[in-house]
C-alpha cells in the first residue's frame, strides 16, 4: 500500500472505534439520572447561589483588555484563579497559555478543557461593561470571556461538590486563538502528554462542531502593459481577465453533501485600473474558499489555479496566484457518530437548548486537536450577538445554561 493510503486506513480503523479505544463505547453517556445525581444537584445549586459573583467576575475579566499578543494581564488573573480554585501545577507556559491540572487516577483519560483569553480588539484599552437586565454589553464579553468564566466556575463548582475525577483534566486559558489558534497549537506541539479528548469552549450555545474547517482562499492578480483607450485595440485587459476568471470560478463544482465534504467559495472583493480612459495595468479579486475536507480544498485550489492560468494565457496577461497553501481541513472519521457528540446532543436536548446545530465546520481550538487525530468538540459558551464588534452582547441566563452543559459533560465523562 502507498504510504498515504496506509496512514488513511490506519486512521479509519482506529477512528471507527475511537469510542471503544477510549473505553467509552459508541453510545451517549448521558441519562436524565446523571442530571439528577447528588453531584449534579450540588454543582448546579452552587452556581445559583453564586450568581452575583459569577456575573461580577465575568464583568471584571472582560474589563481586562486582552487583544491577541497582549494577554499577559488576563493570564495573570487566570493563573491566580486557577491556583485559588485548587488546581495543581498551575503555570504560564512559554507561549503565554495558563495551564492548571486536576489529576485523576492513573487509568483515567487525559482531557483538555480550553477557552481562549485573547480578543480581536487590537486598539481597545478601555473596556466598560454595560448591563441591561439579562444582557451584558462590551467588546469581548462573549468571545471569549464568557468561556473563561464557564471554565473557572465549572472548576469551582466541582471542587465545592467534592468531585474526585477518574480522568485527568488540563484546564487551559490560551493565547492567540483569534490569530490562528497559536497558543493551543504551541501547547499541543510542545507537550509530551498524549490526550484523549479536547473540549473547546467558543461560539454560541447550541452550536456543536466536531470537525475542522479549512481556509484556502487568497488573492489573484492579473497584470498587463496598459494603454490609453485610443491605443487600446488588441491590448490585453486585466479587468477582462478578472471577469472571465470569476465567471469560470463560479462553475467549479462544490459539494454541499456530505457535510464532511462541504465546500464554499465567495469572491468578496474585486478591483483594478486607475482611470476610466486607460486599460488597467493591474486588476485583482479575492477568493474566500472554505471546506470541511482537505482533499476537496486542494482540488478546488488546483481548479482555481488552472482556470486563472488558462485565462491569463488566452488573454496574454500575467497572473500572480496567492492562495493559502497551509490550510488545514481535518475530520475524524465517524466523529458525528461518536459517544462524545451524542452525549453533547443529549445534554443540550435535556437542557432544552433551542436551535441546536451540529456540523464538522468548526473554526475553533478544537481544530487543533482534530488535526492531531484527537476526538475533539467545540461547545458554545452562552447566547450572544455582534461578535467581533464593539457592540458585542452576551446573555447572562445563557451563560448559566452553558455552565450546566459543560458540567454535565464532565460528569458524564467520568
Ligand atoms: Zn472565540
Amino acid at each position: 500500500m502507498e504510504k498515504r493510503a496506509r496512514i488513511f486506513s490506519f486512521l479509519v480503523i482506529t477512528m471507527v472505534c475511537v469510542g471503544s479505544v477510549l473505553g467509552y463505547g459508541d453510545k451517549s453517556l448521558f441519562t436524565p439520572e446523571t442530571a439528577k445525581s447528588p453531584l449534579a444537584r450540588s454543582v448546579f445549586a452552587f452556581l445559583e447561589s453564586n450568581r452575583d459573583q459569577v456575573i461580577n467576575e465575568w464583568i471584571h475579566l472582560t474589563e481586562i483588555p486582552s487583544p491577541s499578543g497582549h494577554e499577559a494581564k488576563r493570564a495573570a488573573y487566570m493563573q491566580d484563579q486557577f491556583r485559588s480554585a485548587g488546581l495543581e501545577g498551575v503555570h504560564i507556559d512559554a507561549f503565554g497559555n495558563v495551564i492548571g491540572l486536576w489529576k485523576g487516577e492513573p487509568l483515567g483519560k487525559n482531557i483538555i478543557v480550553t477557552a481562549h483569553m485573547d480578543t480581536v480588539f487590537q486598539d481597545v484599552w478601555e473596556i466598560k461593561v454595560k448591563r441591561e437586565a439579562n444582557v451584558l454589553k462590551a467588546p469581548g464579553i462573549g468571545d471569549d470571556s464568557a468561556s473563561l468564566i464557564n471554565l473557572l466556575w465549572s472548576v469551582r463548582a466541582l471542587k465545592h461538590a467534592g468531585f474526585q475525577p477518574k480522568n485527568t483534566y488540563y484546564f487551559l486559558a490560551t493565547t492567540g486563538e483569534e490569530v490562528g489558534f497559536v497558543g493551543m497549537d504551541n501547547f499541543l506541539n510542545a507537550t509530551e502528554e498524549s490526550f484523549d479528548l479536547v473540549l473547546a469552549l467558543d461560539g454560541d450555545l447550541g452550536k456543536v462542531h466536531y470537525g475542522a474547517l479549512g481556509f484556502g482562499g487568497g488573492r489573484i492578480t492579473f497584470r498587463g502593459p496598459g494603454a490609453h483607450t485610443m491605443q487600446s485595440r488588441g491590448v490585453p485587459n486585466p479587468n477582462l481577465a478578472v471577469a472571465l476568471a470569476i465567471d469560470r470560478l463560479y462553475n467549479i463544482h462544490l459539494l454541499a453533501e456530505p457535510l464532511e465534504k462541504w465546500t464554499i467559495l465567495n469572491i468578496g472583493l474585486i478591483g483594478g485600473g486607475k482611470v476610466r480612459n486607460a486599460v488597467s495595468q493591474e486588476s485583482f479579486f479575492s477568493v474566500d474558499l472554505r471546506s470541511a475536507d482537505q482533499e476537496e480544498l486542494k482540488r478546488v485550489q488546483r481548479e482555481i489555479k488552472h482556470i486563472c492560468r488558462d485565462v491569463a494565457t488566452e488573454l496574454g496577461v500575467d497572473v500572480e496566484i496567492d492562495l493559502n497553501d497551509d490550510s488545514k481541513a481535518y475530520q475524524i472519521p465517524n466523529a458525528r457518530e461518536s459517544f462524545l457528540v451524542k452525549t453533547v446532543l443529549d445534554i443540550l436536548a435535556y437542557l432544552n437548548v433551542a436551535d441546536v446545530e451540529v456540523d464538522p465546520l468548526g473554526s475553533t481550538e478544537a481544530n487543533v486537536g482534530i488535526e492531531k487525530g484527537i476526538l475533539s468538540v467545540n461547545l458554545g459558551r452562552t447566547y450572544g450577538r455582534y461578535k467581533h464588534s464593539l457592540r458585542e452582547e452576551a446573555d447572562i441566563d445563557g451563560l448559566f445554561l452553558a455552565m450546566k452543559q459543560i458540567l454535565l459533560l464532565l460528569i458524564c465523562l467520568e
